[in-house]
């Protein structure tokens, strides 16, 4: 097996900066990869925290302008991954997110800020760094997607290229009138390029123009082909279909290891599964909880927007509070959806508590003393906490979406009877199918061997990057050995 190098382009990585799934995945894809003689170097922007990260950092190349200022390019390490830094302080040197400022407006420049690490993507991959000549570059969501068009319309020989959607929802859309500033030809303006609605579409250029897509499960890879979930790209993407595929996502199984978590109060395996009780006291002390071991607490750890459902979950609070249970939310989004978690908490003092914020310690926190872990999105790519949630013993609730769907069993009677049942899933996605999945999550976990049965089923499924990494490392051989497109 002869080992491949693949440049990987993408906007967050996990733990330098992350705002959701994909700086996990971005973060762990090279780990995985490298048993399978698949080396991957990462190319992310020069934010604050990456730049104070990066050790011994090696300048590769320098600009006196790029997209508005002087830049350059760094090679490095930081957290054991193998990055080359955008360093563009015009572009990235500054506070807030990584796409908006701390009010939450989007940065104004972010159709030229994601441009030029598309740019310097598509340079790299074409050999600015020396002797660095990757086989294929893997652009991550629209913030890398324009690389698929400066390497498609570049006019030299190039690497094999691979656009992954981790999210739809979010699409790259800017005005086309910075097309010629962009440095794209006028001829790249058409439904076969960068065209998309009479703008520039960063995350559409990206699947009209690679060489094969993929998105984060199997399923979302078929939901994205509908009109429903298609978002305004499933004729797209189903012209493409035989280019197209879902691979899941894993979960660091350093990361998330509740038998060695230093960010839970007690490590437990499934062996010692009386231990997360410490672990549930802890967490309806940190909730503001009643200190009731045996009330059924349900976690959420999740943005609060739209898409994750929380909306679906306050119409089904009575249900919820009916059974008995107990609600611990941590997380930060939607300021109506902040607003409306707060007054649940205030009106069931003890029953409902919040947490607003990210706080990576205590989402682990929330899966080790959870019992049930609660994903009701109304679309989901993959979702990763269902997948920590089965590591940890914490049984998912899930809406019957995207890679909710392909990674929890239901809890039905044939599963139950077959001991394979994970967790409980939803469909449709409405507020009375949550309540009536909340019901049966109530009458499950009354029965304490049956409900321990399905924690140890989860614990035993494999949420690791093994398959997804052997699945990446086939598809990317098999583009490589395809002639030049
Ligand atoms: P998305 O990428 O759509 O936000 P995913 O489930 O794919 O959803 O990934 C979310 C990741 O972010 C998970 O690793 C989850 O644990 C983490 N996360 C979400 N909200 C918070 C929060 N408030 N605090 C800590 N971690 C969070």
């Amino acid at each position: 097996m002869t080992a491949i190098e693949v440049l990987a382009v993408a906007s967050e990585i996990y733990p330098l900066i992350k705002t959701g799934g994909l700086a996990d995945v971005a973060g762990a894809l090279p780990g995985a990869l490298r048993p399978h003689g698949v080396k991957v170097r990462t190319l992310v922007p020069g934010y604050p925290a990456v730049r104070r990260a990066l050790k011994r950092p090696q300048p590769v190349h320098a600009w006196d302008d790029l997209f508005g200022g002087p830049a350059q390019l760094l090679e490095g390490m930081a957290a054991r991954l193998s990055l080359f830094v955008l360093d563009a302080p015009h572009l990235f040197d500054r506070p807030g997110g990584p796409y908006a400022d701390a009010q939450g407006r989007d940065w104004g420049d972010n159709a030229q800020r994601f441009a030029a690490l598309a740019r310097v993507g598509a340079d790299l991959g074409q050999g600015l760094a020396g002797g660095y000549a990757p086989a294929l570059v893997h652009a991550h969501d629209w913030q890398a997607g324009l690389a698929c068009a400066y390497l498609h319309y570049g006019g030299h020989p190039r690497p094999a290229t691979v656009m992954t959607v981790h999210n739809l929802a979010f699409q790259g859309q800017f005005d086309r009138r910075l097309l010629a500033s962009l440095g794209l030809p006028p001829s790249s303006f058409s439904p076969d390029g960068v065209e998309y609605y009479g703008s520039i579409g960063y995350l559409k250029a990206g699947l009209r123009l690679a060489d094969w897509i993929t998105t984060v499960s199997p399923t979302y890879a078929a939901e994205i082909c509908t009109p429903e979930g298609g978002m305004g790209l499933d004729g797209l993407l189903r012209g493409r279909a035989d280019r197209l595929s879902g691979i899941l996502n894993g979960v660091d199984l350093n990361v998330w290891n509740p038998a060695a978590d230093p960010l839970i109060d007690t490590p437990f395996d499934a062996e010692h599964l009386d231990l997360r009780g410490l672990n549930k006291a802890a967490l309806q002390t940190r909730f503001g909880l009643d200190p009731d071991p045996d009330a059924l607490l349900l976690g959420l750890v999740s943005r609060l927007s739209w898409q994750k459902g929380v909306d679906l979950l306050l119409g089904a609070l009575p249900v919820l509070l009916a059974e008995g249970a107990q609600l611990a939310v941590l997380g930060s989004g939607e300021a109506n959806l902040e607003a409306g978690v707060a007054a649940a908490a205030a009106a069931h003092p003890g029953r409902v508590g919040c947490v607003f914020g990210y706080d990576e310690a205590l989402a682990h926190g929330v899966q080790a003393g959870a019992d049930a872990l609660l994903v009701p999105s109304r679309f989901e790519p993959c979702g990763l906490t269902q997948l920590c949630a089965l590591r940890y013993g914490a049984v998912p609730l899930v809406a019957r979406v995207g890679g909710l769907g392909d990674t929890v069993i239901d809890a039905s009677p044939m599963a139950i009877a077959a001991g394979a049942a994970t967790g409980v899933q939803f469909s449709p996605v409405n507020t009375p199918m949550l309540e009536s999945a909340l019901r049966r999550t109530a009458g499950l976990y009354a029965d304490r061997t049956a409900w321990r049965r399905i924690q140890a089923n989860g614990m035993a499924s494999d949420v690791s990057w093994r398959t997804p990494a052997r699945l990446y490392a086939d598809l990317f051989r098999s583009l490589i050995a395809e002639p030049a497109g």
